[in-house]
């Protein structure tokens, strides 16, 4: 019996290791709890610091102002999350970024529109939203009535609702959703923190197994407290259906690609002394959990000379700043107009942005324009007429692998900080550049398109 059951194990730890090895996601070379070793974190953090210093000014102008913006934010929104908006306009003093598009988890009658923060505080600008029918919903106005009259409406009319007198709305966990379609929206995300954690089974079983272990509870807070941006960033993965989700529905119409944070600040674990010999494991929103020395006797030192009551350990993962960092969506506003809820409106409806992980390397300045005799034509999300001598030019503040992408297709690649391109087809325009980080190379920023028609 016991043989078989080592049998067993063996056979499921090939298949899960083989399964693992099949699906590390482009440009990785390193599982996620290989990403968490303390040579790699240290590797990833020296590979930054290096970056940081290779920093140089754009010199291709766009002609806008690069503000750095957050989609789908929770804060005080529901029993699951943990952070509080005051907190997250902290955070975002803290980090640079400059809008935050609320999302809070609809809960009528409270009126996510009207009993939220709307408009500047402390000079980042706030836009209060939903999430929720599958979409982030940023209505002009209150909605609030659709909910207490519990209306039965079509996907359609529901969209009408949102976007009617220049409301925003995104299709959201897009990893849920392909088949869903894209008319009417404003676009999609094109990369949600949320989503990229769902296939991280191994990760949250070393996590589960740290809480009950004190030596590996002690390395990951000292690893969080040295590295907590690169222990973050140890999940990032390309999630490519979801962007050739984004490339189908582009060639039917624009779509703004946007970054979802779907920040919550609630990975946050707490492990108390509840008797000599029983430890309670409690994260926000689920119920706690007990357990004893009978069970894992490797908890005893946890609770050596320790009262019942006590706190024991604390692992904070995600704390505000660290996944307003993490990734972002920068928009491009006319300088003239300054920031207003108007001028992020338009840039996020007419796709005039980009999404960048900005933890890897700060991307403000990057530009992606068409140009004609040396002359611009068009910005990130613009739609311009093919004629003679049209270029696609590129530049960013790092250098990276350059990708340009033809009607989804990749057409050219380059090393370096900038790219030129001579356009000979009508089509769907867009660019990825990715960094060398510890070896792997590194999703950094996705362009929003420009299309030639
Ligand atoms: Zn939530
Ligand atoms: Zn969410």
């Amino acid at each position: 019996m016991r043989s078989l059951v080592i049998i067993v194990f063996i056979i499921l730890s090939t298949v899960t290791a083989g399964a693992a090895q099949m699906k590390l996601s482009p440009g990785r070379r390193y599982r996620t709890i290989e990403r968490l070793a303390p040579e790699r974190l240290a590797a990833v953090a020296a590979d930054r610091a290096a970056l940081r210093r290779a920093r140089r000014k754009v010199r291709l102008s766009h002609g806008l102002a690069d503000y750095r913006a957050i989609l789908h934010a929770h804060a005080g929104d529901s029993t699951h999350t943990g952070g509080t908006r005051e907190e997250l306009l902290t955070a975002a003093r803290r980090t640079g970024v400059k809008v935050i598009l609320l999302t809070d988890h609809v809960r009528p009658p409270r009126d996510f529109i009207n009993d939220s923060w709307r408009g500047l505080h402390e000079g980042v600008l706030f836009i209060p939203g939903s999430e929720g029918e599958g979409f982030l919903n940023y209505p002009s106005r209150s909605v609030i009535d659709h909910y207490l009259r519990k209306d039965q409406k079509s996907r359609e009319d529901y969209v009408k609702m949102i976007t009617a007198n220049g409301g925003n709305i995104f299709l959201s966990h897009v990893e849920e959703r392909y088949d869903w379609s894209t008319a009417g929206l404003d676009g999609l995300e094109i990369y949600n923190n949320h989503s990229d954690m769902k296939d991280e089974f191994e990760f949250v079983g070393w996590l589960r197994g740290a809480l009950t272990n004190p030596d590996r509870l002690k390395l990951l807070n000292s690893l969080l407290a040295r590295y907590p941006l690169e222990v973050f960033g140890a999940l990032q993965d390309y999630h490519a259906p979801t962007i050739a989700k984004w490339d189908r529905d582009l060639l039917e119409r624009p779509l703004t690609g946007v970054a979802a944070n779907d920040c919550h600040h609630n990975q946050v674990y707490e492990i108390r002394a509840v008797a000599a010999d029983t430890i309670e494991i409690s994260i926000i929103g689920d119920p706690p959990r007990r357990v004893t020395t009978t069970q894992i006797p490797a908890i005893a030192p946890l609770l050596e000379g320790r009262r019942a009551g006590e706190l024991l350990a604390r692992v904070d993962l995600d704390p505000y700043e660290s996944s307003l960092q993490f990734v972002t969506t920068h928009l491009l506003l006319p300088k003239q107009e300054g920031l207003t809820e108007a001028a992020v409106r338009q840039a996020l409806r007419t796709g005039r942005a980009y999404v960048a992980h900005d933890w890897l390397g700060d991307p403000t300045g990057f530009a992606f324009v068409a140009a004609r005799s040396g002359r611009r034509v068009g910005v990130m999300g613009a739609q311009i007429p093919l004629t003679t001598a049209l270029r696609l030019r590129l530049e960013a503040p790092l250098p990276g692998t350059i990708r340009l992408f033809h009607q989804g297709a990749l057409i050219a690649e380059t090393t370096g900080r900038s790219l030129e391109h001579l356009v000979s087809k009508p089509g769907v325009y867009r660019a990825e550049i990715w960094l060398q980080i510890d070896g792997e190379e590194r999703p950094w920023i996705y362009s929003n398109p420009i299309r030639v028609e």
